[in-house]
């Protein structure tokens, strides 16, 4: 069970990210001294939001350069550290070109060389490694198919590989890995928070796939029907929460399923036209047929696949475990859709 030094340096991998931010934040909030890892430190697009952030607070912010594929880039910033949060992972969903080496290599290497830090670091008491429900299922059928009411803790996921759900398989055989090589030592704990989609204001100018996803969402493409797609949602402030009670919880332990509940397209654009009237009106009122969507599927980068074993399926998600475990109380997602579309309505009237 370790105690943490309050005054050691905790280090954050792909800090600049979506979910790292808000992690950064809290971390610098409470006061502590932050070595951040990223790959372009010099690039203020993408790191002046951290900056502006150790300004306003109490707590330090030391930048370094650091990519996945590097073996010796995390040795530095590791540096008298007790606490690791290893966030920094390629997350990208549609578009990617070479499977093995925009996604499987970074995600396998990474993990790799940075608990190969770890191992080297004596300082190191736990590490908090950002893993996904995609390591927990891979298609929505996998949960009829399992015979199971919702997904839990004790799935991985069984149906990814480099050709199919390629992200999904990323996120699967780093944390497999991140397990092995916890496994073989005993001074340093692992703890894995596993969100699904996360949702919610971004605090840096570059834009994560989560924003990314539901860019059609207003305007119109649409408008009247969406495919019959179900997501588990989490608001990114709640993963953040997450990520600090599984670093600084003694007897925090294992997997922690990070999803506080269920919605479709229709449901999301429900909730949409609710708060935001006009501005919603092209978005979703129906589902599309499956047949419709099988069809078109290629013509808009969609594998055939991914239709026939999600379209018209419904994940479910058993939360308890890290309700128990990290005592998380989630946040309203009703209002961490609004909130996460506002920033999208903002930022297309820029
Ligand atoms: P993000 O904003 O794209 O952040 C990804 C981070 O990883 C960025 O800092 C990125 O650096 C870094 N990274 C990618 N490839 C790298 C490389 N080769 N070397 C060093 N750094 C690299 O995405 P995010 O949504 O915050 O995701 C953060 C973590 O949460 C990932 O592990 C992701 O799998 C996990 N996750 C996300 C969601 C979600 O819905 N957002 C859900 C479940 C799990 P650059 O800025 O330089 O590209």
């Amino acid at each position: 069970m370790p105690e943490f030094k309050s005054d050691s340096p905790v280090m954050v991998t792909g800090a600049n990210g979506y979910v790292a931010s808000w992690l950064v934040k809290g971390l610098l909030e409470a006061g502590n001294t932050v070595h951040a890892t990223v790959r372009d430190p010099d690039n203020s697009d993408k790191v002046g939001h951290l900056t502006a952030l150790a300004n306003q607070t109490k707590g330090q912010l030391v930048l370094f350069k650091a990519d996945l594929l590097d073996s010796d880039a995390y040795d530095a910033p590791m540096s008298g550290c007790e606490l690791v949060f290893h966030t920094a992972s390629p997350f990208v969903i549609r578009g990617v070109k070479n499977n093995e080496k925009d996604l499987l290599e970074p995600a396998r290497l990474g993990t790799k060389n940075v608990l190969d830090a770890v191992n080297r670091t004596e300082s190191v008491k736990r590490v908090v490694l950002t893993s996904s429900v995609a390591a927990i299922y891979g298609d929505s059928a996998d949960l009829a198919d399992s015979g199971k009411t919702a997904f839990d803790e004790s799935d991985w996921n069984h149906s990814s590989s480099s050709h199919h759900q390629a992200y999904s398989y990323s996120k699967t055989i780093a944390e497999k890995l991140a397990w092995e090589i916890n496994d073989a030592q005993d001074r340093w704990t692992l703890v894995a928070i596993n969100p699904g989609l996360v949702l919610g204001p971004s605090l840096g100018k570059t834009r994560s796939e989560s924003m990314r996803i539901f860019r059609d969402m207003f305007n119109g493409s649409l408008f009247p029907a969406a495919p019959d797609l179900t997501f588990g949602l989490v608001d990114v402030r709640d993963v953040a929460k997450a990520h600090l009670l599984a670093a600084f919880k003694p007897n925090a332990s294992g997997r922690h399923v990070t999803v506080a509940g269920t919605m479709s397209y229709v449901e999301i654009a429900r909730v949409l036209r609710e708060r935001f009237g006009v501005k919603a009106i092209l978005t979703p009122r129906f589902t599309a047929p499956k047949a419709l969507i099988w069809l078109m599927s290629p013509l808009v980068g969609i594998d055939r696949s991914f239709v026939s074993k999600n379209v018209g399926y419904k994940p479910a998600f058993d939360n308890r475990y890290i309700r128990q475990d990290l005592g998380l109380e989630f946040s309203n997602l009703n209002d961490c859709v609004a909130d996460h579309f506002q920033q999208i309505i903002e930022s297309r009237n820029k």
